[in-house]
């Protein structure tokens, strides 16, 4: 199938031909569809290097109100470097998305800058778990009308101990939002988190 069959619209479809994306990926065609139903959770067994970011990318950029400053869309992710390069990826794939503010929020950088970017309107924040729930507890952020939270390397996010700062986050946000988790295993604690955080879950292994 391509880009257009999975049902993304026209400004996702030229960033995706700009990029040079000439064909979805198995976890794009997999997950695309389910994410583009409304109130969908999905629970996606995927290593890095799948295009996973996209899987999620799209489906978030092309359901959020652009026209709108409040913030919708959080992704969770385990390191700094993959939270900007997340960030990075939204960017360019919400490049004819008028309006969008992307936000990377992340530790080991001013936490002033941060939250003067959030305090401009940011549709979606892609954060680390320690810096988001020292935000939240600080009032710099709100994330009490997002729609679409997502859980990317979830297992990695676990091992480096994030647990309860992933459960505060979590209890931050309303109860009926979609949630999208992503890990490449599926231990233990990423089943409880999936058990305890989501709804009837699609689950997909690429
Ligand atoms: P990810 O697994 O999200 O880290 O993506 C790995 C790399 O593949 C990134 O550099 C993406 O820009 C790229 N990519 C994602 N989807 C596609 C696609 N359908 N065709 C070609 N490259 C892609």
């Amino acid at each position: 199938s391509t880009f257009k069959d999975l049902g993304l619209n026209e400004d996702l479809l030229q960033a995706i031909s700009d990029l040079g994306f000439t064909e979805p990926s198995e976890v794009q065609q997999k997950a695309i569809p389910v994410l583009l139903e409304e109130d969908r959770d999905l629970v996606a067994l995927a290593q890095t290097g799948t295009g996973k970011t996209a899987a999620f990318g799209f489906p978030m950029l092309q359901q959020i109100i652009i026209d709108s400053r409040t913030t919708q869309g959080l992704i969770l992710s385990p390191t700094r470097e993959l939270c900007l390069q997340i960030t990075n990826e939204m960017k360019l794939y919400g490049k004819y998305c008028k309006g969008l503010n992307v936000v990377a929020i992340y530790g080991g950088a001013s936490i002033t800058d941060q939250a003067k970017q959030i305090k401009k309107g940011a549709q979606i924040i892609v954060a680390t778990p320690g810096r988001m729930k020292d935000m939240i507890s600080r009032n710099l952020v709100d994330i009490s009308k997002i729609t679409f939270s997502v859980l990317d390397e979830a297992d990695e996010m676990l091992n480096m101990g994030f647990y309860e700062d992933i459960t505060d986050i979590l209890s931050h946000t309303p109860k009926d939002k979609s949630t999208w988790l992503f890990s490449a295993t599926m231990p233990k604690e990423v089943a409880k988190i999936a058990k305890d955080f989501m709804h009837n879950p699609v689950e997909i292994t690429v």
